[in-house]
């Protein structure tokens, strides 16, 4: 990898599931600067693996309000659609580490067993998972694939971190190295029926791909860099520095959401502001 200060490359990498609303504005603004002060590169990217939830017209709309912002980025723009194979190659590799089992559970079986054990350790999104199929035998699993049950599939978190030892990440926002700790995540997700790479895998072997050096984005996923540092090492994937920069909040100090359409950049728009204006709102 290049040098992530001498030759900066960041990227803004939305989901196309609502409108871009201000604090998009910030996160696109934030990587775009980062980028041209060192004279760098900017990528966009369309983080779209849940195609279910993801608009062609979301999309179009994004893309029209960050150049009304007056941003502009390199093309062709990686859309995550497009790359279900590169996701399924590395989920095969970290199959053959024998670190990936399939996982037959419905919420309700992991509530159930939660609830039986009376232990609940909970990590950054909810109660951790209890383990029940990383108990399974080789033939108890592949009897429920034959049968057609359907399975996500998890990282056995234990092995991995066998396998990877310590490790860190340069944390721009804390001017020091972090150490990753995903095991405070137990046994995630890395693959699911209908979404068959999960934000995790697609995120972190995108930026691999990318070649970017800084990833910015919001201190709602400085957990998520756990996970991240884990996957590059199981991969053998570059670290970038990571900046998790404050999210902007409403005015009664609460998170802005694709749900609030009055900061949308469209409302915004037509309200008559100014790119210039907008601007300034994010305070950037
Ligand atoms: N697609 C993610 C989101 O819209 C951002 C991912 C990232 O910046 O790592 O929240």
């Amino acid at each position: 990898m290049s040098d992530p200060v001498l030759s900066t490359v960041t990227r803004f990498a939305p989901s196309p599931t609502g409108l871009l609303h201000l604090g998009h504005a910030y996160a696109a603004l934030f990587a775009f600067r980062a980028a041209q002060e060192t004279g760098g590169r900017f990528l966009l990217r369309i983080e779209d693996i849940d195609t279910g939830r993801c608009r062609a017209e979301f999309e179009d709309a994004l893309y029209e309000d960050l150049a009304w912002l007056g941003l502009s980025w390199e093309t062709p723009v990686r859309r995550q659609s497009e790359h279900f194979d590169a996701y399924a190659r590395a989920l095969d590799v970290l199959s053959a580490m024998d670190i990936l089992y399939p996982c037959f559970c419905t919420r309700k079986d992991i509530a159930a067993e939660i609830e039986r054990s009376g232990h609940a350790p909970h990590g950054p999104d909810g109660p951790l998972y209890p383990g029940i199929c990383r108990a399974l035998s080789p033939d108890a699993r592949a009897a429920r694939i034959k049968r057609g049950d359907s399975y996500a599939l998890r990282l056995d978190m234990a092995r991995a971190r066998v396998l990877t030892g310590p490790l860190m990440w340069f944390d721009r926002t804390r001017d020091r190295t972090v150490a990753a700790t995903p095991e405070i995540f137990g046994d995630v997700v890395l693959a699911r029926k209908e979404t068959p790479a999960s934000y995790h895998l697609a995120c972190t072997l995108d930026d691999h791909i990318q070649g970017v050096t800084v990833v910015t984005r919001g201190e709602d996923l400085f957990a998520a860099t756990h996970v991240h540092r884990l996957l590059q090492a199981l991969l053998t994937l570059d670290t970038p520095h990571y900046h998790h920069h404050p999210l902007l909040t409403g005015e009664t100090g609460e998170r802005l959401a694709k749900r609030d359409k009055a900061l949308s950049l469209r409302a915004l728009r037509a309200a008559g502001r100014s790119p210039e204006a907008v601007i300034a709102l994010t305070g950037l």
